[in-house]
């Protein structure tokens, strides 16, 4: 039985789990992959200037600095854990493949960029279609098209370009939702970007050759040959995984109240499932928030 069970071991589960410990709750973190979060199993390679005092650090770096900052205070990590259902009372049931946990309050840190949302066009599944770039270096003198206008997209025809990739990005738009930063550095970069542009298919003998794009604007069809095609569109809303815990939501994300508190009492949630900034000091911050409302939540102290 645990005074507080966090579930997600991203920037955001692991900053509540070192804030409950300060607080002496008895803490368990449920992880369903890697500690660490996206910062290791999507962007290890990208430089991560956002978090103060950490400057020119790569994604990797960052994870495993956060990871073993709670490993050393000797909080329990269990990975490879994933989630199943959790049931609501006194205390909570938290159930995973292999076990059951207790606790008195939960903490859903479980980020949103979990499954990647796919295009739904033919020959999405070939080999060399990817959905997130673990290694921009694997991809040098490579042909890559990469779908999107946002952080990921923006990010990975960077880190692409950089390892010295040849770089395509196709957006549907004329302008992209990513950070001003990143749009000045892609004008400067190698990359060519197609505006208004969309992808009918990827085709290929056994894995991706190319792909058919057209423009929104004019309807003119190109075949664009590369090696690979990278879907960065964002993710699958976690909403319906939510719901089905009574969790509710608004606008994609979970209502929370200002103690990050759910709408099932105990239940409190923090990092990108909350903010609309999906950004480290924003999970840092609502995680804290969390794990001290969930302290006040379990403990009742007299000066609540
Ligand atoms: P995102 O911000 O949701 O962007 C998805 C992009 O894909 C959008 O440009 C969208 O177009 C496009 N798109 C969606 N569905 C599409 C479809 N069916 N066909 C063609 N294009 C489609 O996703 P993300 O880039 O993965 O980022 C997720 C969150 O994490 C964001 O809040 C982002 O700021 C954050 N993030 C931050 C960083 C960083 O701080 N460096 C890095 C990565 C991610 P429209 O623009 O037309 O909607």
């Amino acid at each position: 039985m645990y005074d507080l069970i966090i579930i997600g071991a991203g920037p955001a589960g692991l900053a509540a789990a070192l804030d409950a410990d300060y607080l002496r709750l008895r803490t368990l973190v449920l992880e369903a992959r890697k500690a660490g979060g996206a910062l290791s199993q999507m962007y290890p390679w990208k430089k991560v200037d956002s978090f103060l005092g950490l400057p020119g650090m790569k994604g990797q770096q960052v994870s495993d600095r956060i990871v073993e900052h709670v490993r050393s205070a000797g909080i329990e990590i269990k990975e490879g854990e994933e989630v199943r259902e959790i049931h609501a009372g006194n205390p909570f049931r938290v159930v995973t493949k292999d076990a059951t946990y207790e606790s008195a309050a939960v903490i859903l840190a479980t980020g949103v960029r979990g499954v990647p949302r796919k295009l739904g066009v033919p020959g999405e599944d070939l080999p060399g279609v990817i959905h997130f770039l673990p290694d921009p270096g694997k991809f040098k003198g490579r042909k890559v098209l990469v779908v999107g206008g946002g952080d990921s997209a923006a990010d990975s025809a960077l880190g692409l370009d950089a390892a010295g990739a040849n770089v395509w990005l196709a957006h549907r738009r004329d302008d992209m939702r990513a950070q001003d930063e990143s749009k000045e550095e892609l004008r400067k970069s190698k990359v060519k970007i197609l505006w208004n542009t969309e992808v009918e298919s990827v085709f290929g003998h056994g894995k991706a050759e190319g792909a058919r794009v057209f423009s929104n604007k004019t309807g003119e069809k190109t075949e664009l040959r590369c090696d690979t095609v990278l879907i960065c569109i964002g993710s699958e809303s976690t909403k319906d995984h939510l719901e089905r815990l009574g969790i509710r939501m608004e606008r994609a994300l979970v209502k929370v109240d200002e103690d990050g508190m759910t709408s099932v009492p105990g239940i409190f949630a923090a990092g990108d499932i909350v903010s609309r900034i999906k950004r480290i000091p924003q999970a840092l911050a609502t995680g804290e928030r969390a794990a001290y409302s969930a302290y006040k939540y379990i403990k009742k102290p007299y000066w609540k």
